[in-house]
């Protein structure tokens, strides 16, 4: 087993963007979970399966040829060849990726994969329950926080990097959604580790976000 960096926190709190830089400073494997309920997402889109047929979305689930690869410095995520990198962050993704995360079949299957991934590199894995299911055991965890209108203020820039246009309310509506249902969900919800180090990044510049980690990380 190599060493496990655990980063969760709900929707813009600033987690991917940090993880990802953490992961690369201290030359650690980065694996953003929440790219894997959004892939799944985007094929029960794709293939017009309605939310209710879970038997369906288990199916893509299980199914699911997920990987990621860096190119030009930019993390990149692909199923089987297909880069989806872009597809994923779209706003009917955001819609329905937390129903799609509450089956518990899926989480299940992702959940393997995710401590598949983690048995031989060190890794930086992100997400929601890392710390608290995928890998409790994990050599630190980091529960990233901030406030509302802070993070929808920086998932904006995710809509407008997929090529869409949206106000800050209906943003902040999204985000609101998504954390009530991430966090009432039964099975592993959002939920800080009480062994995890909470930060909160409202005030902190992301180099600041990045540095905190690292130093914890160095010193641990
Ligand atoms: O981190 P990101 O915003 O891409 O996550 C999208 C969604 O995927 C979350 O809102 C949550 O519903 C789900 N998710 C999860 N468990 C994880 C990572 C993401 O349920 N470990």
């Amino acid at each position: 087993m190599g060493k496990i960096i655990a980063i969760d926190g709900p929707a813009g709190s600033g987690k991917s963007s940090t993880a990802r830089e953490v992961a690369k400073r201290i030359n650690f494997v980065y694996i953003d979970t929440g790219a894997m309920y959004r892939a799944v997402t985007l094929l029960t889109l794709e293939n017009n399966i309605p939310i209710e047929n879970t038997e369906k979305i288990i199916e893509l689930a299980r199914k699911l040829d997920i990987h990621f690869e860096w190119i030009d410095n930019q993390h990149h995520t692909f199923i089987g060849s297909r880069d989806i990198t872009q597809e994923i962050r779209t706003r009917e993704v955001a819609d329905l990726v937390s129903p799609v995360s509450v089956i518990p079949e899926v989480r299940e299957h992702l959940a393997a994969l995710q401590r598949r991934m983690g048995e031989k590199e060190n890794i930086v894995m992100e997400g929601r329950d890392i710390g608290t299911n995928v890998f409790p055991d994990a050599d630190l965890k980091f529960f990233m926080v901030a406030d509302l209108r802070v993070r929808a203020q920086r998932r904006i820039g995710d809509y407008q990097k997929a090529g869409q246009k949206i106000d800050i309310d209906e943003v902040i509506k999204i985000l609101e959604k998504r954390d009530k249902i991430d966090s009432s969900r039964a099975h592993s919800p959002l939920k800080k580790a009480d062994d995890a180090i909470e930060l909160d990044t409202s005030h902190l510049t992301f180099e600041e976000q990045v540095r905190k980690i690292i130093e914890i990380i160095q010193k641990g």
